[in-house]
């Protein structure tokens, strides 16, 4: 049985020359395994050629950046059955191409949220900062990095090794367990740095991920410590947060990338309940950061409502989509599924108990509600529910961007302003 030992958590090239071998060589993956710097058999020799959809490639390329013992074996199933004649990307409901995406799709998610959530601090010579990733997208990141801001000489520390940038070379080298604060991090770096920077080794190149928006930023907030996230801080509710983690009660975590729970402060004036995360939000893992989040972040302003004051959440707390293409297509939850995720809502709701629900369209009423509700009809006044929690119900911020009609847009957006300043008035006990 051929085991393969790959130089690195992130060998795209060994696992590509190894998959190469191993089709050739006709041997099924079921008699291969897979490891990270271990004891490795001669690879099999095998004669002629194949080629592999470039749909793959590029899933294969990501997905082998994901913290996932099984997923060279995976992806080597894969490709052996698209050889083989029974192409998986045929299928959408393939378990391994939905495991495959899975990966590729958490993959992405944690390259974004790296870039967004590290801060860099200024040492003499370079940017320095620090970052656990969830997945192994140090490298890929830290090419990006050099690619685009060739001239901003950086460290970038994990736990898992580190990737210095001169201006000229990238190299990997030895990381760090999470420092206690900004200072600790710089007195390593102090201590340690000259060192790592002599041991560190050029890597191999990995995946490309895509594209950057951002340099690396000198910190308008520490570097270490509470970064972005304004996580409920209830203790009752960080558990559920961990536990809806894993949360398999409907259909809708299959294809999803991770499970969107809500966000605010223990004591937020309101709770905004929306209908379900959406592309963006999928990926990065906070809900109401895609456009439509974008859209109300601008009318809360206008309204007077300081996002940071408020929890905000969604009915359900899966991306429903259709895959079009390389496409997800936004797909309305259904009542079922409003009802099954209705569960993890109550628990926001009772760990939280705050004084005013706001109900954001048609399936975030729904699931407070229990029932089909009119939106335009019934929105734009307070009303008490059964428990005498106080509730409003207004649109969804993404049925403004949903209106072609630009006249019609605007006085919609401005309606919403007006409901969002009753909601203001409301939080401030008027
Ligand atoms: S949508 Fe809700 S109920 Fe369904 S799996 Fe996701 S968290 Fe669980």
């Amino acid at each position: 049985m051929p085991n393969v030992a790959l130089r690195s958590e992130t060998d795209w090239d060994g696992w590509r020359q190894a998959t190469r071998a191993l089709v050739l060589a006709s041997v099924p993956p079921s008699e291969v395994t897979w490891s990270v710097v271990g004891p490795a058999t001669d690879l099999p020799s095998g004669t002629g050629s194949f080629t592999v959809s470039r749909a793959l490639v590029a899933l294969a390329s990501l997905a082998i950046q994901a913290r996932d013992q099984d997923r060279f074996g995976l992806l080597y199933g894969l490709v052996w059955r698209a050889n083989a004649g029974d192409n998986p990307l045929a299928s959408e409901t393939d378990p391994d191409l939905l495991l495959a995406r899975r990966l590729a799709f958490a993959v992405r998610a944690e390259a974004h949220r790296m870039r967004t959530h590290v801060r860099f601090l200024a040492t003499e010579d370079r940017l320095l900062g620090w970052y656990a990733p969830a997945h192994f997208v140090l490298e890929a990141n830290a090419q990006l990095l050099a690619r685009r801001f060739p001239k901003a000489m950086f460290s970038l520390i994990t736990p898992d090794g580190s990737a210095h940038w001169d201006g000229a070379e990238l190299r990997f080298g030895t990381g760090l367990r999470q420092p206690e604060d900004d200072d600790t991090l710089l007195a390593w770096w102090n201590a340690h740095g000259a060192a790592v920077l002599d041991e560190a080794t050029i890597g191999t190149s990995v995946p490309e991920a895509e594209d950057l928006d951002e340099a690396p930023r000198p910190p308008d907030r520490p570097a270490i410590g509470p970064v972005v996230l304004a996580l409920a801080t209830d203790p009752g509710l960080r558990t559920a947060v961990r536990q809806a983690v894993t949360c398999q009660r409907c259909a809708l975590h299959i294809p999803a990338t991770q499970t969107v729970f809500g966000e605010g402060p223990a004591g937020a004036a309101a709770m905004f309940i929306g209908e379900q995360p959406g592309d963006q939000e999928d990926i990065i893992g906070r809900p109401f950061v895609g456009p439509a989040g974008q859209l109300l972040d601008r009318a809360m302003e206008e309204a007077g409502i300081d996002r940071r004051t408020i929890y905000i959440t969604n009915a359900v707390k899966h991306f429903k989509f259709a895959p079009r293409g390389t496409r997800r297509i936004h797909q309305s939850p259904s009542p079922e599924e409003i009802q099954i995720c209705r569960f993890w809502l109550d628990v926001e709701r009772v760990h939280l108990r705050l004084k005013l629900l706001v109900l954001m369209g048609a399936s975030g009423a729904r699931a407070v509600l229990g029932r089909p509700v009119a939106v335009t009809r019934e929105r734009g006044r307070p009303f008490r529910l059964e428990d005498g929690q106080l509730a409003f119900i207004t649109v969804h911020p993404s049925y403004l961007l949903r209106i072609p009609d630009e006249a019609s847009k605007a006085r919609e957006y401005q309606a919403f302003v007006r409901d969002l300043a009753m909601v203001r008035d409301l939080m401030e006990g008027g």
